[in-house]
């Protein structure tokens, strides 16, 4: 394995530090109200939908939908080999919790709207980002798998997604972001 690239890491407060931290122990949290259940995502201080402060951050499976994505191929950053994908993941517990993230492990061209993933962790100094791979479970019947047939070709099915074989092995290249808007809506 080579060294990961080079990101522009989000910057840690005392709000967000459990969600970039998260990936210590392989879960994806949110700050999720106890008295409502709501998933609170950017974390804030005040459940939007009960308007209490009883917020906890909680795991979720770390299942996902790509609800978007683009393919990006222009060389933004050193360290960043294009192409990759930069992708808008609903995750299943609460689809109005998104991630803007990168689907890593399979190739840019079977990425589709609708592809079941799954969180895995890059880890880098102090945070542990959030990357989505092609959920093996999913590959051929979960939920996304046919809601959008037309969006893409053949949905995992048959492949091998954890085989990951990127033509430049350059692992998990990023979105290019500004500061901490990486998991936020
Ligand atoms: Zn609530």
């Amino acid at each position: 394995m080579s060294d990961p690239p080079v990101r522009v890491l989000p910057r840690l407060t005392d709000e967000n530090r459990f969600f970039w931290t998260s990936g210590e122990d392989g879960q994806l949290r949110f700050l999720t109200c106890r008295t409502c259940g709501y998933r609170v995502h950017p974390p804030a201080p005040v459940c939007p939908y009960c308007l209490t402060k009883t917020l906890e951050p909680r795991p979720v499976s770390g299942r996902a939908t790509v609800a978007t994505f683009t393919v990006n191929v222009q060389a933004w950053l050193p360290g960043f080999d294009p192409p990759y994908v930069v992708a808008m993941v609903e995750i299943d517990e609460q689809p109005s919790v998104r991630l803007t993230t990168n689907i890593v492990g399979c190739a840019p061209t079977d990425v589709f709207i609708g592809m079941a993933v799954r969180a895995r962790f890059e880890h880098q100094e102090d945070v542990w980002l959030p990357l989505f791979e092609p959920d093996p479970e999913h590959s051929a019947s979960g939920p996304g798998a046919g809601r959008d047939p037309a969006a893409g070709p053949d949905p995992a099915a048959g492949r091998d997604p954890g085989a990951g074989h990127k033509p430049g092995d350059g692992p998990d290249p990023a979105a290019e972001r500004s500061g901490t808007e990486a998991g936020s809506a």
